[in-house]
């Protein structure tokens, strides 16, 4: 760990505690005696994903937390809903006790809790991460859903958020259908 300050490569521990399961270290810099935090965290052991083209990558949560982030954008969640449901599955992962996962198997965990959530998140998430090239292809996943969840409601005051003039036209013929 470098200084942040003098980018020197040696430090000296000056206290350490444990805090849940994260070990706060104060330290003080070698060359300029600047102070600075680290925290220490059992790394459990590696996860690869396999991805559609079979190329292996290291399980990333912060990527996975970026793609739940951007189908949630502006949506009514309660803060801290993102970060949790990242926490959910990436414990999911690790309990499963594998050093491999296809990524077709993450991306469900996370449209399945995201159909629970919030309807249009689902539907973002699912068209960047099905690759749906064409608008008809996610209509298809749309009706699907609106037969076999017909619980899941949105109220009609948040239609108008969409961005997306197409899946804001599905979005009123969902709406209309279930009149
Ligand atoms: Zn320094």
């Amino acid at each position: 760990m470098n200084c942040p300050y003098c980018s020197y490569h040696d430090s000296k521990v000056i206290d350490s505690r444990d805090v849940n399961d994260v070990i706060r270290r104060r330290r003080q810099c070698l060359s300029c005696g600047a102070r600075f935090t680290t925290y220490e965290r059992v790394q459990p052991s590696s996860l690869f994903v396999i991805k559609k083209d079979q190329r292996r990558e290291e399980f990333n949560k912060s990527k996975l937390l970026t793609g739940i982030r951007k189908a949630c954008e502006k949506r009514p969640l309660p803060t801290g809903t993102v970060d949790k449901l990242a926490d959910d599955i990436e414990a999911e992962l690790y309990h499963l006790g594998r050093t491999e996962i296809p990524s077709v198997i993450i991306g469900d965990m996370v449209m399945k809790r995201l159909k629970n959530l919030d309807y249009i998140a689902y539907i973002r998430f699912a068209s960047v991460y099905r690759e749906f090239t064409d608008i008809t292809i996610l209509k298809q996943e749309v009706d699907t859903l609106v037969n076999s969840e017909a619980e899941v409601s949105q109220p009609a005051s948040q239609l108008p958020l969409l961005p997306d003039e197409e899946l804001q036209g599905l979005a009123k013929s969902h709406h209309r259908r279930r009149r």
